[in-house]
């Protein structure tokens, strides 16, 4: 399971359509300051369903639309997908590619699609249960994080553990057993 690709449109300073496409090894993303590399890690964020606009280095979730420059006007909307490889079945869905996008307007009008349909985050998150990706997993380690994690309180710590362990996903389903 990889990244296979990440496809922008009128997300923060990507205002035409932009995929970049990754292989199965260590991509690294250079630049000057302010050419969008940090925004490149916080299109994937979102997508993954980052909710906090300050999380995205925002003030409101509109912040993530491509806002206009000198030269160019505002658009009305962002989109992101990202293409998972998942050739080896990590993610339990009969398919060999997972592409997972999501769309918002200026409206507040947001909208998540599994492999081109309509879903809840909701399905985008227990789809990735336990795999490390979600924006709360470790495959995206933010600036700073390294530090939280080393003196963050313990049960913090244990989320990590947990869900490299796999079992994020039957505490949740005993969370929401408990609950009904
Ligand atoms: P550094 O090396 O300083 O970390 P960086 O390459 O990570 O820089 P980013 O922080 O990804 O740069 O990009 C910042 C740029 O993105 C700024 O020029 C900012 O104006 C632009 N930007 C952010 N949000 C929007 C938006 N909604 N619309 C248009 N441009 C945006
Ligand atoms: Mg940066």
């Amino acid at each position: 399971m990889y990244l296979k690709s990440l496809e922008v449109h009128g997300f923060k300073s990507f205002a035409n359509k932009l995929i970049f496409e990754f292989h199965d090894g260590i991509t690294a993303i250079v630049g000057p300051n302010g050419s969008g590399k940090s925004n490149v890690a916080d299109a994937v964020r979102w997508v993954l369903g980052e909710q906090s606009a300050k999380q995205l280095r925002g003030a409101k979730m509109e912040d993530v639309i491509f806002a206009g420059t000198q030269m160019r006007k505002p658009l009305g909307f962002a989109y992101v997908a990202i293409t998972i490889s998942n050739e080896d079945h990590k993610l339990n869905v009969p398919y060999e590619e997972v592409k997972i996008a999501r769309r918002v307007y200026r409206s507040g009008e947001s909208e998540y699609l599994l492999n081109g349909t309509a879903c809840r985050l909701k399905d985008v998150q227990e789809l990735l249960f336990d795999t490390g990706i979600g924006k709360e997993g470790y495959s995206i380690i933010g600036q700073g994080q390294i530090d939280k994690i080393l003196s963050g309180k313990p049960e913090e710590r244990r989320e990590l553990f947990d869900e490299a362990a796999g079992i994020v996903k039957y505490k949740r389903r005993k969370a929401a057993a408990q609950k009904n």
